[in-house]
């Protein structure tokens, strides 16, 4: 599937690709946010909430884990996996209906939750660069390989 880099020399761009991969993926759909901690994941998070309608504050939910954010669009479901022990842990959480078919889940961590959380449609990876940061993004399901295509024009003024 058609993989995509992306420079971002600013914050303001991190928030820019939030908000066009919010327009350009499914209603529901799975996406890891990869990255070390300050490379970016809370930012792009909170253009992608801010461009379905959200105009409150977003932060990472460190220690509940995840936050539900109720939209006109459908239920979003921030995670930051960062502090959880053991996978198993969202077991108990009751992880089952927060993936339900219907729901956009945004997963900060996703490798602490491994073989318990579902496979991701998209895969995100925000990494430190010279300029700001770079992400590059990976459809790994067959309703999001149109992705990279649907962001093309988004992805040329942002050169
Ligand atoms: P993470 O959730 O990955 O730990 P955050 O989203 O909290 O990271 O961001 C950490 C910092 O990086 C914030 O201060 C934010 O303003 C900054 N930042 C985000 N994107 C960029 C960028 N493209 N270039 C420079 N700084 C950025
Ligand atoms: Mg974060």
């Amino acid at each position: 599937m058609e993989k995509c880099v992306i420079p971002l020399p600013d914050e303001a761009a991190t928030i820019a690709l939030g908000a066009a991969l919010a327009n350009a993926c499914p209603q529901s759909c799975v996406i890891y946010l990869f990255g070390d901690l300050g490379a970016g994941k809370t930012t792009l998070c909170r253009g992608f909430l801010r461009a379905l309608g959200y105009e409150g504050n977003v932060k990472s939910p460190t220690y509940t884990l995840v936050e539900p954010y109720e939209l006109a669009s459908g239920t979003v479901y921030h995670f930051d996996l960062y502090r959880l022990l053991d996978a198993e842990e969202l077991e108990f959480m009751g992880v089952r209906d927060y993936f339900r078919q219907d729901s956009l889940c945004l997963v900060e961590w996703p490798q602490k939750g491994e073989g318990i959380l579902p496979d991701a449609d998209i895969a995100l990876t925000l990494a430190y660069a010279a300029d700001g940061r770079q992400a590059l993004i990976e459809p790994r399901s067959a309703r999001a390989a149109g992705i990279p295509a649907r962001m093309a024009s988004w992805r040329e003024s942002h050169k």
